[in-house]
């Protein structure tokens, strides 16, 4: 099975690009950054403070039923408990309590456990900070997307005022900068370019440059065994 590895910080368009790149190729997508936020949506609703009380978020974790599936429109939906929690897992505070759950390492032995087993079952495009380094570290194509943490604020802002929310770019900006630490120095699988993965700045293309940037670099590597 063919495995590409898509990682970087928060809103630099992995999610956007692997989608849209999946859909291209007839690949799954995973968005591995969905499981961490579900198991945080979990222990939120428990009412556990995940930062202060890691033990007691990772032995609830230890018993949820974390599970992916596709919609009609191939878009991944996020189930937990076998309750479809898609719609619940973009809000400021499961994204900072994701952050904080994703630096416990009983929690991301689960997590990635699900991950490999899905890259078993067919071709992928994964999604994720840790997916070239950890994961999978004999991916085909590891990228590493990147961009300013402005320009990625300033996309993140834009996108969450799409969808009605009403956030600051302020506080979006600040979001970012915590999980960007959070997840750069963490002990277990922090975020970091695998050393083979080939780096793709963002900052100034649009949307449709990036796939067509990614895509290049993914059809260089893999050539027709990529189809
Ligand atoms: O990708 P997304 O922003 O939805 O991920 C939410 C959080 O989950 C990240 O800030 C990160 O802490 C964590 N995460 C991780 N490893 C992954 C995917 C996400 O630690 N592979």
């Amino acid at each position: 099975m063919i495995k590409i590895a898509i990682d970087g910080p928060s809103g630099a368009g992995k999610s956007t690009v692997s989608k849209a790149l999946a859909k291209k190729l007839g690949y799954i997508y995973v968005d591995t950054g969905a499981m961490y936020r579900a198991a945080a949506l979990g222990c939120i609703t428990a009412e556990i403070d995940i930062k202060n009380n890691p033990e007691r978020a990772a032995e609830m974790v230890s018993y949820m039923n974390i599970d992916i599936k596709y919609g009609d429109d191939g878009s991944q939906l996020i189930f937990l408990d076998r309750e479809n929690v898609t719609d619940f897992i973009r809000t400021p505070e499961v994204s900072i309590g994701a952050s904080d759950i994703s630096k416990i390492p009983d929690v991301r032995l689960k997590l990635v456990d699900i991950q490999r087993k899905l890259g078993e079952q067919s071709n992928v495009i994964m999604d994720g900070r840790d997916i070239g380094t950890y994961v999978f570290p004999d991916a085909d194509v590891k990228i590493f997307l990147t961009a300013t943490d402005e320009e990625r604020a300033r996309r993140r802002h834009k996108e969450l005022l799409e969808k009605g929310q009403t956030v600051t770019f302020e506080e979006v900006l600040e979001d970012m900068r915590y999980r960007d630490k959070n997840d750069s120095t963490r002990a277990f699988a922090p975020l970091k370019p695998a050393e083979d993965s080939v780096l793709v700045e963002t900052d100034g293309l649009s949307f449709e440059e990036t796939v067509e940037k990614v895509q290049s670099i993914i059809l260089e590597r893999l050539g027709q065994n990529a189809l």
